[in-house]
């Protein structure tokens, strides 16, 4: 008999959201599957090896020989807070490049490690100033220098010729290079073997189409080195590298893992190794400039200059007169399309579009130009619906 003093049970959508936000993406099919798949214990073999399998498809997928590479159970910020706790010691001097909310945490999360942190900061919606970032490098000579490599609050990715730019200045001035990935792994090239980056971080849920929940770091050899001669271990048991290392390669006891969450993440990065990295760029690319043509056919500018748009996040400005929040709820709850607003200095001033993952397609493109442009034009603001989706189609 059931108890009538339980709460009822709050329905889902009757509809899945159509998910174009800056995070969680469509879940891939298969990794939806896995999460279904009965337990295993961790020190199961066929976990181990599932394990093992997925730690070499994670290395494919970050495009990097670093031994230390794998999953952690912890959502995006678990894996900053991972390569910060392991990587910084109290007193040390530490520059951050900020241009938006994740680099803001960055700067944050090495301050309560004890870091003497410098900021670089450039506005939000541009990328980070190469000339000004170096040139504090140089001047501060810190232990440490991290930056995000693909800004989910603004949609600004750094380019190659940046990120080298600036590992080259790490490097000479004999410090580490941090870069949150959360966005760009499986979305566009990352390279942390070549910027060179010491330890990146990234999340299931947002360019591999994977679940919320489980994480992934890389840490070069020098970062490993700084690591294990730290002065005192680090002030964290749970993000312990080394521990977690010992449960990798050991398999020694250190937490109990999510067996699903780890097979999911394996599903979510063998369909982007099956697809193709390389495909799997271009994917998000060409999307991303349908969408662009579909927005400025809206008569809508986007926030950021073309040279570094991100693929997978689209920041585009909201007109005068109209209300952010409130086409956003429309969108969400009339025609079950998520998409972002603005934070910070650019609250109730742009959308965030999302096309990460599986939610990068066509049809994801043309059924949000139908629907944004009916709000848009029910809030007052001059567009054809039929020529932003005809904009974004020949795009
Ligand atoms: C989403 C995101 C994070 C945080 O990840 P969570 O999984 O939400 O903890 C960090 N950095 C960037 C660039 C992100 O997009």
């Amino acid at each position: 008999m059931s108890d009538a003093t339980l709460p009822a049970v709050s329905p889902l959508p009757a509809r899945p959201r159509i998910l174009l936000g800056p995070g969680p993406s469509e879940l891939e099919p298969r990794a939806a599957a896995a999460l279904a798949s009965p337990a295993i214990g961790y020190l199961d073999p066929a976990l181990l090896a599932v394990l093992d399998e997925t730690r070499e498809l994670l290395r494919r997928v970050w495009a990097t020989s670093n031994a230390l590479t794998g999953p952690l159970w912890c959502t995006g910020t678990g894996g900053m807070e991972a390569c910060l706790a392991n990587l910084v010691e109290p007193g040390e001097r530490i520059v951050v490049g900020v241009h938006g909310l994740f680099g803001g945490r960055i700067a944050e999360g090495a301050r309560r490690l004890g870091g003497e942190v410098t900021t670089v900061e450039s506005a939000w919606g541009t990328p980070l100033d190469v000339a000004a970032l170096t040139e504090a490098i140089r001047h501060a000579r810190p232990a440490l220098v991290a930056l995000v490599h693909a800004e989910t609050s603004t949609g600004v990715l750094m380019s190659p010729e940046e990120m080298t730019a600036i590992g080259a200045a790490a490097r000479d001035a004999g410090a580490l290079l941090v870069a949150d990935c959360v966005t760009s792994l499986g979305g566009v090239a990352v390279s942390p073997d070549a910027w060179p980056a010491d330890a990146c971080f990234s999340a299931g849920q947002k360019s591999l189409s994977g679940p919320t929940g489980v994480a992934t770091v890389t840490f070069s050899e020098r970062a490993e080195a700084k690591q294990s001669g730290r002065r005192a271990p680090p002030p964290t048991f749970n993000f312990d590298i080394a521990l977690i290392e010992n449960y990798w390669t050991q398999r020694a006891y250190h937490h109990t893992c999510s067996s699903n969450l780890l097979l999911a993440l394996r599903e979510a990065a063998r369909v982007a190794l099956e697809e193709g990295l390389e495909a799997r760029f271009a994917r998000h690319r060409a999307n991303a400039a349908a969408l662009a043509a579909g927005l400025e056919a809206l008569g809508l500018e986007l926030l950021v200059t073309p040279s570094h748009r991100l693929p997978m996040l689209t920041a585009v400005k909201v007109p005068t007169g109209v209300d952010a929040a409130s086409i956003r709820s429309a969108l969400l709850e009339a025609d079950g399309i998520e998409i972002g607003v603005g934070f910070g200095p650019l609250a109730g001033k742009i959308w965030r579009i999302g096309l990460m993952g599986r939610s990068s397609r066509i049809g994801n493109v043309v059924a949000l130009m139908a629907a944004f442009g009916a709000r848009l034009a029910a809030a007052g603001h001059r567009c054809s619906t039929e020529e932003a989706v005809a904009a974004a189609r020949e795009a």
